[in-house]
């Protein structure tokens, strides 16, 4: 089976370090065993997600030598889908609507599971997680254990916004995903990910997740952070050398090339025992 990878970032912003850490870790871990990588938009969340945000992203990745394969698929364009796939979760009982407030969920846990209230403008769609422990096989890490997972998952708010896991899985199933490399914030919400592809009765890819950059000890690169874009601080192809040491990659004699010669190179030259697994703080002014 040819491998298909993906990058899935979420337009809020332009790309900052994390973010091409991720591209870069995603894409050469395709492209060195000759494997599709695709580029899928996650811009669901519109009140982050502001328009011209996409553009800008594709800019960058552009800017960087990035060529992925197949149409880019852009989330707000598929929501069709994802109602069809939350509704599925409803019929198989793998999933409840709730109509609890916020307010009343202060005073009390939901019990809206066992009420199986139908969908209507005040109610919000969840996953009910079945094992509140889990594990994984992680390319990298080895086996992850997770515990403490919560109990149920948002896969519709009531706003009829369509939440990140039921987006994510089902688009990774429908797009074939081979592998999901991704960074390790993601780790813990990687069981009930799994959950939901047995309940959609699909194969489960194979995890890859790498270690976060940090602005510090405690925090992610992000644009929440306000994380500068990483292309204004720095010349492109300086941006995926610092990747590349970031990946712990040998990026000797890369520094003549251009951003796509870099990156066919490091793809060539690419070991992923080499990457560490404890998230780094990361200067990048
Ligand atoms: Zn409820």
């Amino acid at each position: 089976m040819t491998y298909k990878g993906r990058f899935a970032p979420s337009p809020s912003g332009r790309l900052h370090f994390g973010s091409i850490v991720c591209a870069v870790a995603a894409f050469l871990r395709a492209k060195s065993q000759d494997g599709l990588c695709c580029l899928r938009i996650e811009d669901l969340d519109l009140e982050r997600c502001k328009t011209g945000n996409t553009k800008a992203i594709l800019d960058d990745l552009n800017t960087l030598g990035f060529v992925f394969d197949g149409e880019v698929l852009i989330q707000t364009q598929n929501t069709k889908r994802y109602l069809k796939q939350g509704d599925y979760l409803f019929t198989n009982n793998e999933a409840f609507y709730c109509s609890c407030t916020r307010a009343l969920l202060k005073q009390r846990p939901c019990t809206c599971s066992s009420l199986h209230l139908e969908k209507s403008d005040n109610t919000a769609l969840f996953y009910k997680v079945k094992n509140n422990k889990g594990s994984f096989n992680d390319a990298l890490r080895g086996e992850v254990f997770v515990d403490n997972i919560q109990n149920t998952v948002c896969l519709i708010r009531k706003d009829g916004i369509i939440s990140y896991n039921l987006a994510c899985v089902t688009d990774d199933i429908d797009m074939g995903i081979t592998e999901i490399v991704r960074g390790a914030d993601l780790i813990d919400i990687t069981p009930v990910q799994i959950e939901m592809y047995e309940a959609f009765k699909a194969c489960k890819p194979n995890y890859l997740h790498i270690p976060l950059a940090l602005m510090d000890e405690n925090h992610k690169l992000s644009k929440q952070n306000h994380s500068k874009a990483a292309l204004d601080l720095m010349a492109p192809e300086k941006v995926l050398i610092k990747a590349l040491e970031f990946l712990n990659q040998d990026i000797s004699n890369l520094h003549t090339l251009s951003c796509r010669q870099i990156l066919q190179k490091a793809a060539d030259r690419f070991t992923l025992s080499s990457i560490n697994t404890t998230d780094k703080v990361i200067s990048i002014n």
